[in-house]
Protein backbone atom coordinates (compact mmCIF):
# COMPACT_ATOMS: atom_id res chain seq x y z
CA UNK A 1 0.00 0.00 0.00
CA UNK A 2 1.03 3.46 -0.21
CA UNK A 3 2.35 5.59 2.50
CA UNK A 4 0.07 7.98 3.59
CA UNK A 5 0.30 11.51 3.55
CA UNK A 6 1.78 12.28 6.99
CA UNK A 7 3.55 15.59 6.16
CA UNK A 8 0.44 17.85 5.15
CA UNK A 9 -2.03 17.42 7.86
CA UNK A 10 0.89 17.32 10.26
CA UNK A 11 2.21 20.58 8.90
CA UNK A 12 -1.24 22.08 8.77
CA UNK A 13 -1.68 21.15 12.50
CA UNK A 14 2.09 22.32 13.19
CA UNK A 15 1.19 26.12 11.65
CA UNK A 16 -2.46 26.24 13.05
CA UNK A 17 -0.94 24.89 16.76
CA UNK A 18 2.15 27.73 16.69
CA UNK A 19 -0.63 30.62 15.27
CA UNK A 20 -2.76 29.47 18.30
CA UNK A 21 -0.37 29.44 20.94
CA UNK A 22 1.98 32.71 19.77
CA UNK A 23 -1.38 34.54 19.04
CA UNK A 24 -2.84 33.64 22.84
CA UNK A 25 -1.13 36.93 23.84
CA UNK A 26 -3.45 39.22 21.71
CA UNK A 27 -6.73 37.07 21.62
CA UNK A 28 -10.06 37.63 24.02
CA UNK A 29 -9.60 34.69 26.64
CA UNK A 30 -13.10 33.32 26.79
CA UNK A 31 -15.45 31.96 23.40
CA UNK A 32 -17.58 34.10 21.88
CA UNK A 33 -19.31 31.67 19.94
CA UNK A 34 -22.57 29.81 21.07
CA UNK A 35 -23.41 26.00 20.76
CA UNK A 36 -26.00 26.65 17.64
CA UNK A 37 -23.28 28.88 15.82
CA UNK A 38 -20.72 26.10 16.89
CA UNK A 39 -23.18 23.38 15.53
CA UNK A 40 -23.58 24.93 12.33
CA UNK A 41 -20.02 25.56 12.12
CA UNK A 42 -18.87 22.06 12.33
CA UNK A 43 -22.02 19.60 11.75
CA UNK A 44 -23.82 18.23 8.92
CA UNK A 45 -24.36 15.08 8.12
CA UNK A 46 -21.31 12.96 7.79
CA UNK A 47 -20.34 13.14 3.94
CA UNK A 48 -20.05 10.21 1.64
CA UNK A 49 -17.29 11.22 0.33
CA UNK A 50 -13.96 11.78 2.11
CA UNK A 51 -11.71 14.77 2.19
CA UNK A 52 -8.12 15.42 2.00
CA UNK A 53 -6.40 14.94 5.23
CA UNK A 54 -4.72 18.20 5.34
CA UNK A 55 -7.89 19.78 4.34
CA UNK A 56 -10.11 18.73 7.18
CA UNK A 57 -7.20 19.95 9.60
CA UNK A 58 -7.31 23.30 8.45
CA UNK A 59 -11.30 23.35 8.37
CA UNK A 60 -11.62 22.00 11.46
CA UNK A 61 -9.02 24.25 13.09
CA UNK A 62 -11.10 27.11 11.06
CA UNK A 63 -14.83 25.78 12.49
CA UNK A 64 -13.65 25.06 16.30
CA UNK A 65 -11.90 28.83 16.83
CA UNK A 66 -14.59 30.59 17.99
CA UNK A 67 -15.19 27.75 20.53
CA UNK A 68 -11.84 27.44 22.04
CA UNK A 69 -11.50 28.95 25.56
CA UNK A 70 -7.77 30.15 25.54
CA UNK A 71 -7.31 28.29 29.05
CA UNK A 72 -4.00 28.02 27.74
CA UNK A 73 -3.37 31.96 28.15
CA UNK A 74 -1.72 33.87 31.11
CA UNK A 75 -4.48 35.31 31.69
CA UNK A 76 -7.07 32.40 32.27
CA UNK A 77 -7.75 32.66 35.89
CA UNK A 78 -10.77 30.31 36.15
CA UNK A 79 -11.60 26.79 38.00
CA UNK A 80 -7.40 25.39 38.38
CA UNK A 81 -6.57 25.06 35.26
CA UNK A 82 -2.59 25.06 34.07
CA UNK A 83 -1.43 25.83 30.64
CA UNK A 84 1.26 23.41 28.84
CA UNK A 85 4.98 24.50 29.02
CA UNK A 86 6.07 23.62 25.43
CA UNK A 87 8.66 20.56 26.41
CA UNK A 88 5.38 19.13 27.85
CA UNK A 89 3.29 19.74 24.79
CA UNK A 90 5.89 18.48 22.50
CA UNK A 91 6.02 15.45 24.43
CA UNK A 92 2.45 14.70 23.87
CA UNK A 93 2.88 15.25 20.15
CA UNK A 94 5.10 12.28 20.37
CA UNK A 95 3.22 10.44 22.46
CA UNK A 96 0.38 10.63 20.32
CA UNK A 97 3.15 9.79 17.43
CA UNK A 98 4.22 6.91 19.04
CA UNK A 99 0.93 5.89 19.64
CA UNK A 100 2.17 2.85 22.75
CA UNK A 101 -0.56 1.37 24.05
CA UNK A 102 1.39 1.30 27.28
CA UNK A 103 -1.04 -0.52 29.38
CA UNK A 104 2.28 -3.29 29.53
CA UNK A 105 5.25 -3.17 29.28
CA UNK A 106 5.54 -5.46 26.38
CA UNK A 107 3.68 -3.00 24.08
CA UNK A 108 5.69 0.00 25.04
CA UNK A 109 9.13 -0.69 26.71
CA UNK A 110 10.03 3.06 26.63
CA UNK A 111 6.78 4.42 27.75
CA UNK A 112 6.84 2.00 30.96
CA UNK A 113 10.24 2.77 32.16
CA UNK A 114 9.66 6.86 31.73
CA UNK A 115 6.87 6.47 33.87
CA UNK A 116 9.10 4.86 36.87
CA UNK A 117 11.65 7.44 36.23
CA UNK A 118 9.06 10.10 36.16
CA UNK A 119 7.25 8.49 38.92
CA UNK A 120 9.96 8.14 41.02
CA UNK A 121 11.00 12.29 40.48
CA UNK A 122 7.40 13.04 41.53
CA UNK A 123 8.01 11.01 45.04
CA UNK A 124 11.39 12.53 45.43
CA UNK A 125 10.16 15.82 44.91
CA UNK A 126 6.65 15.60 47.31
CA UNK A 127 9.03 13.65 50.04
CA UNK A 128 6.94 10.49 49.62
CA UNK A 129 8.41 7.55 51.22
CA UNK A 130 10.32 5.51 48.99
CA UNK A 131 8.72 1.93 48.47
CA UNK A 132 5.47 4.26 47.78
CA UNK A 133 3.94 3.03 44.29
CA UNK A 134 2.81 5.23 41.30
CA UNK A 135 0.56 5.40 38.84
CA UNK A 136 -0.22 7.97 36.04
CA UNK A 137 -4.22 8.26 35.40
CA UNK A 138 -6.69 10.63 33.52
CA UNK A 139 -7.01 13.06 36.46
CA UNK A 140 -7.48 13.52 40.29
CA UNK A 141 -10.68 11.56 39.56
CA UNK A 142 -9.73 9.04 38.89
CA UNK A 143 -6.66 8.64 41.09
CA UNK A 144 -8.98 9.19 44.23
CA UNK A 145 -10.97 5.98 42.39
CA UNK A 146 -7.42 4.05 42.49
CA UNK A 147 -6.38 5.74 45.90
CA UNK A 148 -9.82 4.28 47.39
CA UNK A 149 -9.70 1.57 45.87
CA UNK A 150 -6.80 0.41 47.68
CA UNK A 151 -7.71 1.46 50.72
CA UNK A 152 -11.28 -0.39 50.62
CA UNK A 153 -8.84 -3.68 49.73
CA UNK A 154 -6.63 -2.68 52.74
CA UNK A 155 -9.14 -2.08 55.92
CA UNK A 156 -11.66 -5.15 54.14
CA UNK A 157 -8.34 -7.02 54.54
CA UNK A 158 -7.63 -6.38 57.96
CA UNK A 159 -11.08 -7.35 59.00
CA UNK A 160 -10.94 -10.10 57.34
CA UNK A 161 -12.67 -9.64 54.10
CA UNK A 162 -11.68 -10.02 50.57
CA UNK A 163 -13.20 -7.39 48.80
CA UNK A 164 -11.93 -7.85 44.75
CA UNK A 165 -13.61 -11.83 45.26
CA UNK A 166 -16.46 -11.40 47.49
CA UNK A 167 -17.50 -7.61 46.67
CA UNK A 168 -19.01 -5.34 48.96
CA UNK A 169 -22.25 -7.39 49.33
CA UNK A 170 -21.85 -9.18 52.85
CA UNK A 171 -18.83 -7.03 53.79
CA UNK A 172 -18.27 -4.97 57.10
CA UNK A 173 -19.15 -1.48 56.59
CA UNK A 174 -16.51 0.77 55.58
CA UNK A 175 -16.80 4.27 57.25
CA UNK A 176 -15.53 7.55 55.43
CA UNK A 177 -14.51 10.58 57.22
CA UNK A 178 -14.08 13.69 55.06
CA UNK A 179 -13.99 17.40 55.70
CA UNK A 180 -17.27 18.95 55.11
CA UNK A 181 -15.18 21.11 52.34
CA UNK A 182 -13.47 18.34 50.43
CA UNK A 183 -13.75 18.36 46.85
CA UNK A 184 -17.07 16.71 44.98
CA UNK A 185 -14.44 13.86 43.01
CA UNK A 186 -14.29 12.10 46.24
CA UNK A 187 -17.96 11.35 46.69
CA UNK A 188 -17.82 10.20 43.36
CA UNK A 189 -15.62 7.30 43.64
CA UNK A 190 -16.97 6.09 46.23
CA UNK A 191 -20.05 6.04 44.28
CA UNK A 192 -18.20 4.47 42.11
CA UNK A 193 -16.55 1.88 44.30
CA UNK A 194 -19.86 1.01 45.66
CA UNK A 195 -18.87 2.38 48.78
CA UNK A 196 -21.39 4.97 48.75
CA UNK A 197 -21.80 8.61 49.60
CA UNK A 198 -24.21 7.73 52.78
CA UNK A 199 -20.96 5.99 53.86
CA UNK A 200 -19.67 9.66 54.44
CA UNK A 201 -19.50 11.22 57.85
CA UNK A 202 -18.77 15.23 57.20
CA UNK A 203 -16.06 16.89 59.88
CA UNK A 204 -16.34 20.21 60.73
CA UNK A 205 -14.26 22.76 58.59
CA UNK A 206 -12.66 26.55 59.60
CA UNK A 207 -13.37 29.45 58.22
CA UNK A 208 -10.73 28.80 55.31
CA UNK A 209 -12.15 25.26 55.06
CA UNK A 210 -9.69 23.28 56.83
CA UNK A 211 -10.61 20.06 58.52
CA UNK A 212 -10.61 20.54 62.65
CA UNK A 213 -8.60 17.51 64.02
CA UNK A 214 -10.79 17.80 67.13
CA UNK A 215 -13.66 17.37 65.38
CA UNK A 216 -12.24 14.27 63.57
CA UNK A 217 -11.21 12.72 67.04
CA UNK A 218 -14.64 12.99 68.08
CA UNK A 219 -16.02 11.75 64.93
CA UNK A 220 -13.89 8.64 65.16
CA UNK A 221 -14.99 7.81 68.88
CA UNK A 222 -18.60 6.93 67.81
CA UNK A 223 -17.37 4.67 64.60
CA UNK A 224 -17.22 1.03 64.72
CA UNK A 225 -15.41 -0.95 61.87
CA UNK A 226 -13.28 -0.45 58.88
CA UNK A 227 -12.67 3.77 58.55
CA UNK A 228 -10.94 5.54 55.73
CA UNK A 229 -10.25 9.23 56.25
CA UNK A 230 -9.77 11.93 53.32
CA UNK A 231 -7.68 14.56 54.04
CA UNK A 232 -7.17 17.89 51.53
CA UNK A 233 -4.20 19.79 50.28
CA UNK A 234 -5.47 22.95 48.57
CA UNK A 235 -9.22 23.53 49.28
CA UNK A 236 -10.57 24.19 45.63
CA UNK A 237 -11.69 27.54 46.70
CA UNK A 238 -9.50 28.87 49.30
CA UNK A 239 -6.14 27.04 48.70
CA UNK A 240 -6.02 26.37 52.25
CA UNK A 241 -4.38 22.77 53.52
CA UNK A 242 -5.66 20.65 55.93
CA UNK A 243 -3.68 20.23 59.28
CA UNK A 244 -2.20 17.12 57.63
CA UNK A 245 0.14 15.69 60.70
CA UNK A 246 -2.53 15.92 63.30
CA UNK A 247 -5.10 14.43 61.12
CA UNK A 248 -2.42 11.39 60.75
CA UNK A 249 -1.76 11.06 64.13
CA UNK A 250 -5.36 10.79 65.21
CA UNK A 251 -6.56 8.38 62.18
CA UNK A 252 -3.69 6.42 62.27
CA UNK A 253 -4.29 5.60 66.30
CA UNK A 254 -8.09 4.61 65.55
CA UNK A 255 -6.31 2.40 62.71
CA UNK A 256 -7.88 4.06 59.68
CA UNK A 257 -6.09 4.92 56.27
CA UNK A 258 -5.42 8.47 55.36
CA UNK A 259 -5.90 9.33 51.81
CA UNK A 260 -4.66 13.24 50.58
CA UNK A 261 -6.74 14.97 48.20
CA UNK A 262 -3.87 16.87 47.11
CA UNK A 263 -5.05 17.55 43.27
CA UNK A 264 -2.74 20.90 43.32
CA UNK A 265 -1.89 21.59 46.96
CA UNK A 266 0.52 18.24 47.39
CA UNK A 267 3.35 21.03 45.15
CA UNK A 268 3.49 22.83 48.09
CA UNK A 269 5.82 20.13 49.08
CA UNK A 270 8.05 20.89 46.21
CA UNK A 271 8.61 24.38 47.36
CA UNK A 272 10.79 25.23 50.73
CA UNK A 273 8.59 28.40 51.33
CA UNK A 274 5.80 26.35 51.26
CA UNK A 275 6.10 22.58 52.50
CA UNK A 276 5.10 24.05 55.80
CA UNK A 277 1.52 23.90 54.74
CA UNK A 278 2.27 19.95 54.06
CA UNK A 279 4.29 18.95 57.40
CA UNK A 280 3.80 15.46 57.97
CA UNK A 281 2.41 14.42 54.72
CA UNK A 282 4.62 11.46 54.27
CA UNK A 283 3.04 9.72 56.75
CA UNK A 284 -0.06 9.49 54.48
CA UNK A 285 -1.48 5.85 52.76
CA UNK A 286 -2.92 7.15 49.57
CA UNK A 287 -1.93 10.81 48.03
CA UNK A 288 -4.16 12.10 44.54
CA UNK A 289 -2.54 14.53 42.63
CA UNK A 290 -2.99 16.31 39.25
CA UNK A 291 0.15 16.90 36.42
CA UNK A 292 -2.24 18.77 34.28
CA UNK A 293 -3.28 21.72 37.03
CA UNK A 294 -0.17 23.20 38.31
CA UNK A 295 3.05 21.21 36.73
CA UNK A 296 0.98 22.45 33.69
CA UNK A 297 1.27 19.47 31.55
CA UNK A 298 -1.52 19.17 28.53
CA UNK A 299 -4.69 17.24 29.78
CA UNK A 300 -5.12 14.69 30.72
CA UNK A 301 -3.03 13.82 33.28
CA UNK A 302 -3.15 12.52 37.27
CA UNK A 303 -1.24 10.96 39.94
CA UNK A 304 -1.71 8.16 42.38
CA UNK A 305 0.57 7.47 44.65
CA UNK A 306 -0.12 4.44 47.68
CA UNK A 307 2.34 3.46 50.54
CA UNK A 308 1.24 -0.01 50.36
CA UNK A 309 2.12 -1.35 46.64
CA UNK A 310 0.90 -3.98 47.39
CA UNK A 311 -2.77 -3.22 48.52
CA UNK A 312 -2.68 -0.74 45.30
CA UNK A 313 -1.66 -4.20 43.16
CA UNK A 314 -4.31 -5.96 44.82
CA UNK A 315 -6.98 -3.14 43.51
CA UNK A 316 -5.92 -2.57 40.12
CA UNK A 317 -3.57 -5.70 39.15
CA UNK A 318 -5.29 -7.59 35.78
CA UNK A 319 -3.89 -10.61 34.73
CA UNK A 320 -5.23 -12.60 31.29
CA UNK A 321 -3.32 -15.53 29.42
CA UNK A 322 -3.48 -13.69 26.03
CA UNK A 323 -1.50 -10.58 27.88
CA UNK A 324 2.22 -10.78 27.94
CA UNK A 325 2.46 -10.09 31.19
CA UNK A 326 6.45 -8.39 33.01
CA UNK A 327 8.46 -11.30 34.30
CA UNK A 328 11.40 -9.97 36.88
CA UNK A 329 11.60 -6.30 37.20
CA UNK A 330 9.47 -4.59 34.59
CA UNK A 331 6.29 -2.75 35.51
CA UNK A 332 3.25 -2.88 33.89
CA UNK A 333 1.24 -0.01 34.18
CA UNK A 334 -2.17 -1.72 34.17
CA UNK A 335 -1.00 -3.04 37.70
CA UNK A 336 -1.23 0.51 38.66
CA UNK A 337 -4.42 2.17 37.22
CA UNK A 338 -7.96 1.39 36.26
CA UNK A 339 -7.26 1.71 32.57
CA UNK A 340 -6.33 -1.05 30.41
CA UNK A 341 -5.09 0.14 27.42
CA UNK A 342 -3.88 3.94 28.15
CA UNK A 343 -1.88 6.59 26.44
CA UNK A 344 1.66 6.82 27.74
CA UNK A 345 1.17 9.51 30.00
CA UNK A 346 4.52 9.82 30.99
CA UNK A 347 6.08 11.23 28.45
CA UNK A 348 5.23 14.60 28.85
CA UNK A 349 5.30 14.25 32.44
CA UNK A 350 8.95 13.61 32.50
CA UNK A 351 9.63 16.16 29.71
CA UNK A 352 8.11 18.88 31.99
CA UNK A 353 9.85 18.09 34.87
CA UNK A 354 13.15 17.32 32.82
CA UNK A 355 12.70 21.20 31.46
CA UNK A 356 12.09 22.50 34.84
CA UNK A 357 14.25 20.70 36.78
CA UNK A 358 14.19 20.37 40.47
CA UNK A 359 14.45 24.24 41.34
CA UNK A 360 12.36 25.56 37.94
CA UNK A 361 8.94 23.49 40.01
CA UNK A 362 9.88 25.04 42.68
CA UNK A 363 9.82 28.33 41.01
CA UNK A 364 6.99 28.06 38.89
CA UNK A 365 5.21 27.00 42.76
CA UNK A 366 6.56 30.11 43.92
CA UNK A 367 6.07 32.82 41.09
CA UNK A 368 2.47 31.62 40.75
CA UNK A 369 1.54 32.29 44.81
CA UNK A 370 3.71 35.83 44.36
CA UNK A 371 1.62 36.77 41.18
CA UNK A 372 -1.70 35.50 43.48
CA UNK A 373 -0.67 37.51 46.61
CA UNK A 374 0.12 40.62 44.03
CA UNK A 375 -3.86 40.21 42.93
CA UNK A 376 -5.17 40.19 46.68
CA UNK A 377 -3.06 42.85 46.93
CA UNK A 378 -4.64 44.85 44.38
CA UNK A 379 -8.56 43.30 45.22
CA UNK A 380 -8.05 44.85 48.83
CA UNK A 381 -11.43 44.22 51.10
CA UNK A 382 -12.88 42.32 48.01
CA UNK A 383 -10.65 39.11 49.40
CA UNK A 384 -12.32 36.87 51.45
CA UNK A 385 -9.92 34.16 52.12
CA UNK A 386 -6.10 33.90 53.63
CA UNK A 387 -4.12 33.72 50.14
CA UNK A 388 -1.48 30.95 51.04
CA UNK A 389 -1.03 29.29 47.69
CA UNK A 390 -2.37 30.36 44.23
CA UNK A 391 -5.86 31.06 44.88
CA UNK A 392 -7.92 33.95 45.76
CA UNK A 393 -11.75 34.48 47.02
CA UNK A 394 -13.52 37.37 46.22
CA UNK A 395 -16.78 38.77 46.99
CA UNK A 396 -18.11 42.10 45.17
CA UNK A 397 -21.74 41.12 47.44
CA UNK A 398 -24.81 40.37 45.29
CA UNK A 399 -23.65 41.42 42.23
CA UNK A 400 -20.42 38.75 42.25
CA UNK A 401 -22.30 36.72 39.67
CA UNK A 402 -22.82 39.13 36.93
CA UNK A 403 -19.69 40.54 37.36
CA UNK A 404 -18.07 37.28 36.51
CA UNK A 405 -19.86 37.23 33.45
CA UNK A 406 -19.34 40.53 32.57
CA UNK A 407 -15.68 40.06 33.31
CA UNK A 408 -15.44 37.26 31.15
CA UNK A 409 -17.17 39.04 28.24
CA UNK A 410 -15.13 41.83 28.54
CA UNK A 411 -12.66 39.31 27.40
CA UNK A 412 -9.23 40.46 28.92
CA UNK A 413 -9.06 37.44 31.92
CA UNK A 414 -11.15 34.49 32.98
CA UNK A 415 -12.58 33.84 36.33
CA UNK A 416 -15.08 31.59 37.51
CA UNK A 417 -17.30 31.69 40.12
CA UNK A 418 -18.45 29.84 43.25
CA UNK A 419 -20.84 29.44 46.50
CA UNK A 420 -18.58 29.81 49.53
CA UNK A 421 -20.10 29.94 53.28
CA UNK A 422 -23.34 30.41 51.78
CA UNK A 423 -23.07 33.65 49.56
CA UNK A 424 -21.90 33.85 45.88
CA UNK A 425 -17.95 34.60 44.79
CA UNK A 426 -15.48 34.97 42.68
CA UNK A 427 -12.69 32.58 42.59
CA UNK A 428 -8.99 33.64 41.04
CA UNK A 429 -6.86 30.54 40.37
CA UNK A 430 -3.24 31.79 39.04
CA UNK A 431 -1.98 28.24 37.53
CA UNK A 432 -0.47 29.08 34.20
CA UNK A 433 3.23 29.13 33.96
CA UNK A 434 3.25 32.01 31.77
CA UNK A 435 1.44 34.25 33.70
CA UNK A 436 3.08 37.61 34.75
CA UNK A 437 2.44 40.96 36.72
CA UNK A 438 1.20 42.58 33.72
CA UNK A 439 -1.46 39.72 33.49
CA UNK A 440 -2.35 40.01 36.70
CA UNK A 441 -2.06 43.71 36.95
CA UNK A 442 -4.25 43.97 33.64
CA UNK A 443 -6.88 41.65 35.21
CA UNK A 444 -7.29 43.59 38.33
CA UNK A 445 -7.84 46.80 36.60
CA UNK A 446 -10.41 45.12 34.19
CA UNK A 447 -12.21 43.37 37.70
CA UNK A 448 -12.10 46.69 40.18
CA UNK A 449 -13.55 49.11 36.72
CA UNK A 450 -16.22 46.29 35.56
CA UNK A 451 -17.35 46.18 39.73
CA UNK A 452 -17.71 50.24 40.36
CA UNK A 453 -18.71 50.79 36.76
C1 LIG B 1 -9.28 19.84 40.48
C2 LIG B 1 -9.48 19.09 41.73
C3 LIG B 1 -9.99 17.79 41.71
C4 LIG B 1 -10.43 17.11 40.45
O1 LIG B 1 -9.35 16.97 39.59
P1 LIG B 1 -9.49 16.39 38.10
O2 LIG B 1 -8.08 16.34 37.65
O3 LIG B 1 -10.31 17.39 37.36
O4 LIG B 1 -10.13 15.06 38.17
C5 LIG B 1 -10.08 17.13 42.92
N1 LIG B 1 -9.72 17.71 44.08
C6 LIG B 1 -9.25 18.98 44.13
C7 LIG B 1 -8.87 19.57 45.46
C8 LIG B 1 -9.11 19.70 42.95
O5 LIG B 1 -8.63 20.95 43.00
Amino acid sequence: MEQPDWHGPLTEAYEQATRFLTGLPSRPVGSGAGPDELRAALGGPLPDKGTDAREVIARLAAAADAGIVASPSGRFFGFVIGGATPAALAADWLTATWDQNAGLYAAGPSAAVVEEVAGGWLRDLFGLPAHTSVGFVTGAQMSHVTALAAARHEVLRRAGWDVEAGGLHGAPRITVVAGADRHSTIDRALRFLGIGTAALVPVDVDDQGRMQPDALRTALDDIDGPVIVCAQLGNVNTGACDPIAAICDIAHASGAWVHVDGAFGLWAAASSRHRHLVTGVDRADSWTTDAHKWLNVPYDSGLVFCAHPQAHRAAMGVRAAYLVHAGGNERDALDHNPEFSRRARGFPVYAALRTLGRNGVEALIDRTCELATRFATHMGDAVLNEVVLNQVLLTFGPQTFDLITRVREEGTCWVSGTTWQGSPAMRFSVSNHTTDESDIDRAAEVILRLATS
